[in-house]
């Protein structure tokens, strides 16, 4: 069973949210199952200039294509890296990878599109490896089972079947239909009029709905996102698809990867530059050494050092879809309550600059690091007590999986993956999209906290042994490509 999974994000080569922790983790989590089948699951990725030195130098060339768009004859190359056991492939092209940042450009519609049949294309270049089953991720990926369609059924490709992921659906890929024709060169094709849809009263071109419409098999990253998605509350204008794709969609929960996100191994807590700030590993009874943590971190933040109170945190993107507007709400009863906030994040221009004020204001119980930073997010995951992350949807949400290893508790809002994971055992959660509600779930944390340890203990025993490692969700992801190719 040989297997393309492509993206164009993948920890630890390139790194902008969870898409990249995923398919960074599971494809080495399958290769890794045992079973009478093997799967032999590779992964194509773009080879963005900002791919570090260390293994843009290991890399090695295998061969080059031209890729057709449109009217377009673009250059492609193919450089191939073992990491984990698992082959990468990176697609070259200066024009379209030769950049400071992965996402945000005037030519992303192009990008993707040239991404998207560069991958299908080097298919073709590839000495042994036919994949059975090619997996898509988002909406960059989302043209490659429309030309698979429409370019490929005469090739060794023929047949492959095709599965799209959806990590998040708020990003379909939604363009002038003019691009059809002139950017993906799809005009006069069956697929022109399969990517047209009619939003706020004018036509679009979504290159989602076409992954949607084409591929054998959708899938979203939890269970109840995938239920969600078919009410026109979450369904971003493609419900009536997912209602009627009904019995090809489902939903499989994502892991993470223990040997990265472990607080007894965890080398940001155990260096010895880290030990020296008074970091410190822990394992899930070390809620005393826990507490240490949150004093190195208080010292390093300039926050009030004290270990009795409470850290809440916030480890995010600093946008609409993670509920922040409830935080800043809450933010005058954040301030006089007996606690400290301390986010971690970028984003939306009015969202970091209330935490930034307030920060300002109250040096010693809230701290606004306005940056994206690996090393600082490992210490705050080790040293919050409590990870707020209310959002208004959450396809599946790493975070608070990766704070209940840390024992941190998830405050969460009952949505999607959040559902799926956190519950009165293990953390605190609320149902409506309001910040009263929050407001509500933040006391009772604050009660618990200062009036009933026992329970507070019971909640971080059940979160710590929760078991989110991918094993399950690699087993569940194998079953599917097995389930496809029978
Ligand atoms: P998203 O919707 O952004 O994909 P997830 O919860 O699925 O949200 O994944 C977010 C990932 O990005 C987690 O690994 C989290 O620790 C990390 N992250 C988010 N913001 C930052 C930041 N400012 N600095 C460091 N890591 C961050």
């Amino acid at each position: 069973m040989q297997i393309l999974f492509t993206a164009f994000e993948a920890d630890p080569f390139m790194k902008t949210g969870g898409l990249a922790d995923v398919a960074g983790s599971m494809p080495a989590a399958v290769k890794a199952l045992d079973g009478p089948e093997e799967a032999d699951i590779r992964v194509m990725l773009p080879k963005y200039s900002g791919i570090p030195g260390e293994y843009q130098e290991k890399m090695e060339f295998l061969s080059y294509f031209y890729v057709d768009l449109s009217w377009r004859h673009e250059y492609c190359g193919i450089f191939s890296l073992e990491h984990k056991g698992v082959t990468y492939y990176f697609l070259d092209s200066e024009k379209y990878f030769n950049r400071n940042q992965l996402y945000g450009d005037n030519d992303d519609c192009e990008r993707m599109a040239f991404f998207s049949k560069a991958c299908l294309e080097a298919c073709l270049h590839l000495d042994g490896f036919d994949p059975d089953i090619i997996h898509c991720n988002d909406w960059h990926t989302a043209l490659i089972p429309v030309y698979l369609r429409e370019f490929y059924r005469e090739t060794s490709l023929k047949k492959a079947k095709t599965i799209f992921t959806i990590h998040n659906l708020k990003f379909q890929g939604i363009y002038d239909p003019y691009v059809i024709g002139d950017t993906l060169g799809l005009h006069n094709t069956p697929a022109d009029a399969q990517l047209r849809q009619w939003r706020d009263y004018s036509c679009c071109a979504n290159f989602m709905l076409g992954a949607c419409t084409y591929a054998d098999w959708i899938t979203t990253v939890s269970p109840s996102y995938a239920e969600e998605i078919c009410t026109p509350y979450y369904g971003e204008g493609l419900d009536w698809l997912f209602n009627m794709r009904r019995d090809s969609l489902s939903g499989i929960l994502n892991g993470i990867d223990y040997d990265v996100w472990n607080p007894a191994t965890d080398p940001y807590l155990g260096s010895d530059a880290a030990k020296e700030l008074g970091y410190t590993n822990y394992g899930p009874r070390g809620m005393k050494k826990k507490l240490e943590n949150k004093l190195a971190l208080q010292k390093e933040l300039g926050l009030k050092q004290d270990k009795e109170i409470p850290m809440f945190a916030i480890i995010s993107r600093l946008t609409e879809q993670k509920g922040l507007d409830l935080v800043t709400y809450l933010l005058p009863h954040i301030a006089q309550s007996e606690m400290q906030l301390v986010v971690l994040g970028i984003g939306d221009g009015h969202f970091e600059e209330a935490f930034s004020w307030y920060a300002h204001q109250y040096p010693e119980k809230i701290s606004a690091q306005i940056k994206f930073d690996n090393a600082l997010s490992h210490k705050l995951y080790a040293a919050a007590d409590v990870m707020l992350i209310p959002s208004r949807f959450e396809p599946c949400g790493l975070t608070q999986l990766i704070a209940m290893k840390y024992a941190s508790l998830p405050l969460v809002r009952e949505t999607g993956g959040l559902k799926d994971t956190v519950n009165s055992s293990n953390g605190f959660s609320f149902l409506t999209f309001n910040a009263d509600d929050m407001k509500y779930s933040l006391d009772c944390a604050l009660d618990i906290w200062y009036n009933n340890r026992t329970e507070w203990l019971s909640k971080q025993k059940q979160a710590v042994s929760a078991d989110y490692s991918w094993s399950s969700s690699a087993k569940a992801y194998k079953e599917l490509y097995q389930h496809l190719l029978s």
